[in-house]
């Protein structure tokens, strides 16, 4: 009786959150993140549940068959959603669809050929080879795919690992013991059911607050970059220049302001599409120029800036002098060869500052020195002082 009454609220449980996760899938245009994959697992595991109080626990009839294949599928529709949150492209249906007949089809097979018992030890050992093997890959995820969620990982291979070990008690038990092992009232089953309670308290709204949490880091990633290059956009270079300064070993910082020359007419030549295509090609010779830890900007229209930081007003020259000269010599790429266009840009750099705050003043300077370049012809290094 107790365990039915596990079993029904599990069932509501899963069943709920099944039709919360839709909700939350259909308001994520686009990239879903796997929520709308798991809103299919825990449907799979509800419905398991739901014939299973249907149709008594240790049912032979199709009820009994379904029930297995689709206790069996809802982990890997789990897995499927897991690999679309970590942006591996999958497909659903036609995985979880095949597995489905394949696992029904090794049910008939090990029913016809051991029996009913049989078909239950198969479940609840493929149960634990399968929590095994997620319960592993997320300990290897906290190394790899999943560098940034190394806590929630951990929590999560324990959870799983803790349904590994059940099942494969459970499949110890069945074998020693037969079908007995499987009476709702026994205290294994009890404890069973308890602990998949507990997992389906946990770990939906767990998979919910990572989504949320990528959401959040996708918006803020979004709201720190320019979208055509992708490179950082004034906000973002300030909040990088703070997050430099409050290290007690900051090495000063140079502003370089780079601006492309003749860029109007570039436009006016080519077109717009051309002169997207040339802004995304600066930004391109820019990151490779900066070295690991500058920050590369996109200040708006074809204005650009690097903050060299960790360096000296001789590195800081030499950097704006390499950007200069690399672009002024390479062709922008995806444009016919017979008629290469090249562009050049004019950079001024700022002083040495110190701190975040001092970075008006030093774009001030980087500016003054820029007009300077532009005034002296263009494609030329400007810098000091106003
Ligand atoms: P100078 O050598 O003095 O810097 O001249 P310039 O033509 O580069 O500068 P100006 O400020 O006269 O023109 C900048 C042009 O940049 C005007 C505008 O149409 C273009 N522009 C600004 N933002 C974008 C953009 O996102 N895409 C494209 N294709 N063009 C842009
Ligand atoms: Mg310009
Ligand atoms: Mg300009």
């Amino acid at each position: 009786m107790v365990t039915t009454v596990i079993i029904s609220m599990l069932c509501v449980h899963l069943l709920c959150f099944s039709v919360m996760f839709l909700l939350i899938s259909t308001k994520l245009s686009g990239k879903k993140l796997g929520i709308d994959v798991f809103a299919v697992g825990n449907l799979l595991l509800g419905l398991a549940y739901a014939l299973q109080l249907f149709g008594g626990p240790n049912g032979v009839g199709v009820l009994g068959f379904i029930n297995h294949s689709l206790t069996m599928s809802a982990p890997v529709a789990y897995v499927l959603g897991a690999m679309r949150f970590f942006n591996h492209s999958t497909l659903v249906w036609r995985p979880l669809l095949s597995f489905a007949v394949l696992y029904t089809l090794l049910q008939a097979l090990i029913y016809w050929l051991l029996g009913n018992g049989a078909r239950h030890a198969l479940l609840a050992g493929s149960c634990a080879l399968l929590f095994f093997g997620m319960s592993v890959t997320a300990l290897y995820g906290r190394r790899t795919f999943a560098k940034n969620l190394r806590i929630e990982m951990l929590i999560f291979a324990l959870a799983i690992g803790g349904i590994c070990v059940l099942n494969a008690a459970k499949f110890y038990i069945i074998v020693a013991e037969g079908m007995a092992a499987l009476d709702l009232n026994s205290s294994f089953q009890k404890s069973f059911y308890l602990y998949m309670s507990f997992l389906s308290t946990l770990l939906p709204p767990s998979a919910i607050w990572l989504v949320l949490g990528r959401l959040t880091e996708e918006l803020r990633g979004m709201a720190a970059h320019d979208p055509l290059t992708r490179l950082l956009n004034r906000r973002g270079m300030v909040d990088g220049l703070q997050a430099h300064f409050r290290s007690r070993l900051a090495g000063p910082g140079y502003l370089l302001m780079v601006d492309l020359d003749h860029f109007k007419q570039i436009n006016d030549t080519y077109g717009h599409q051309v002169g997207d295509l040339v802004l995304c090609h600066i930004a391109e010779i820019l990151n490779s120029s900066a070295r690991k830890g500058d920050l590369i900007c996109r200040l708006g229209g074809e204005e650009f800036a690097i903050i060299a930081l960790n360096t000296d007003h001789a590195g800081a020259l030499q950097l704006a002098e390499r950007t200069r000269s690399t672009l002024e010599q390479r062709p922008v790429p995806g444009i016919n060869p017979n008629a290469p266009i090249f562009c050049t840009v004019t950079i001024g750099v700022s002083e040495a500052f110190t701190c975040a705050e001092a970075l008006d003043g030093a774009m001030q300077q980087a500016d003054a020195a820029l007009y300077r370049g532009k005034s002296a012809g263009r494609n030329r290094v400007e810098w000091g002082a106003i």
